[in-house]
């Protein structure tokens, strides 16, 4: 693990969230510091205000980062995203059911073998760190060694990461399967062994209804039954062919929602990926049990599997809590940024709007209380984590172009979702240590 220096002090244009702008507005929900510190002292957030003030108290003796002018934000948080399956990005042709079969599963076989998954979780852990994305919620294969690989390979450098390896037990290659058995315990003894140390989280991870059995989802709820801090995370009404399984195998259910309902697994801490084709009864489902549901754009644009409705999950008669992720890899950008520019023309379809603002507080503040971390990061404010971002919203010279025409800091950050990639992003700090990988070359064949 690495050590952070004593104290560090970030200067640059300070932006974060105290509350959620789609509903409280924007005067009471955002903070902004044109020129503004944020003061770090062994990993922790300690002070953060307008320069002149923090420089007035502090005298001489402050080591100053200057990143002005470039924006200071909470790290970026990705709530849905899958460790083995960074090289089946990218493949081509299918819908969602296919393209596991032919693209995913054959991959994820290899995350068996520790020697393949832990450069795999380096990888993935420093193409996270360069997009500027610091915790995520993350599906590990089958195997407890490729949880292993990525817990151990994120504890050494202190990040605050949420994963579990995922339960399956049929409808997938027999090597890719655990039993109902094997899969609680090697679950509850990953459990054991991470959940809670360092900055780690272990998330109980069924993975749809489709490969696990019924056995198996009475034993995923047995397990988050005897682990109630632990979240639960797996995948919902995504696709209409995977919901015509669904109905198949669990006619006695009713609709989707049901089956995770009928065996625990629809609760606070429940993370569900996609939501898309959802009844009003599953929608109130998901708002009375405070479930989240993960809305994951690139992905499902990539595989055609719908348009996620944000008006609908957030109708307020009975509003649902929403995340927002990247789900690589069906989705298509590890960028954050990139995926907001996405959700907007997701919700452009939908004849609705996604504000600039409220993008910003979805991946930031939004999932952090999403992930059920909103005490811990997300936000500039003392006693949080100092997982924070730099972002440069000039990034590139069509970035630059653009803004030569802009009207604040709403432009600069309609910028960044829609132009922005890791190129904007100037610095990753976790827990004030500055993590952006730098000098990462393509791999010779
Ligand atoms: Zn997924």
């Amino acid at each position: 693990m690495r050590t952070p220096p004593a104290t560090v002090a970030l200067r640059g244009r300070l932006l974060w969230f105290i509350d959620d702008p789609a509903t409280a507005g924007e005067a009471a929900s955002l903070r902004q510091i044109e020129d503004g510190i944020v003061v770090v002292a062994d990993g922790i957030i300690r002070a953060c205000g307008p320069a002149d003030e923090i420089l007035a108290r502090a005298g001489d003796g402050l080591a100053i980062i200057d990143h002005r002018p470039h924006l200071v934000l909470p790290g970026l948080i990705d709530a849905h995203i899958h460790f083995p399956q960074t090289r089946a990005i990218a493949a081509y042709g299918a819908e969602l059911l296919e393209w596991l079969e032919r693209h995913v599963f054959p991959e994820e076989l290899r995350y068996g073998e520790s020697a393949h998954a832990e450069p795999a979780a380096r990888f993935f852990l420093d193409e996270l760190l360069a997009n500027g994305t610091t915790t995520a919620a993350v599906f590990c294969s089958v195997h407890p060694q490729s949880a292993e690989a990525l817990f151990a390979e994120a504890a050494r450098r202190n990040l605050r990461l949420v994963a579990g390896k995922v339960m399956m037990d049929r409808n997938a290659p027999a090597a890719l399967c655990d039993t109902p058995e094997r899969g609680y315990e090697e679950s509850a003894a990953l459990i054991g062994r991470w959940h809670g140390r360092a900055r780690l989280r272990y998330a109980i991870s069924p993975r749809f209804a489709i490969t696990s059995s019924p056995a198996q989802l009475e034993a995923a709820g047995a397990l988050a039954r005897a682990h109630p801090d632990c979240p639960v995370q797996t995948h919902l009404a995504e696709s209409l062919a995977e919901i015509r399984a669904v109905r198949r195998l669990f006619a006695e259910a009713g609709d989707y929602t049901g089956v995770y309902e009928r065996f625990g697994l629809l609760g606070p801490k429940s993370l569900l990926g996609h939501c898309i084709h959802m009844s009003e009864r599953e929608w109130g489902a998901l708002n009375r049990a405070g479930a989240v549901a993960v809305f994951c754009p690139t992905s499902n644009l990539f595989l055609g599997s719908g348009l996620f409705d944000l008006a609908q999950a957030r109708d307020p008669a009975r509003p649902v809590r929403v995340a927002v992720a990247t789900d690589i890899g069906a989705g298509t950008s590890y960028s954050m940024l990139a995926t907001m520019g996405e959700a907007y023309k997701v919700c452009r379809m939908r004849g609705q709007a996604l504000d600039p603002l409220a993008a910003f507080h979805m991946m930031t503040r939004g999932n952090a209380m999403a992930l059920g971390l909103g005490d811990r990061i997300g936000a500039l404010e003392p006693g949080r984590e100092a997982d924070i971002v730099v972002l440069d919203p000039r990034a590139t010279p069509a970035m630059a172009h653009r803004l030569e025409r802009a009207g604040g800091i709403v432009d600069e950050l309609f910028t960044l979702i829609t132009l922005g990639d890791e190129r904007a992003v100037r610095e990753t700090y976790v827990m004030g240590v500055p993590s952006k990988p730098r000098d990462r070359r393509p791999r010779a064949a």
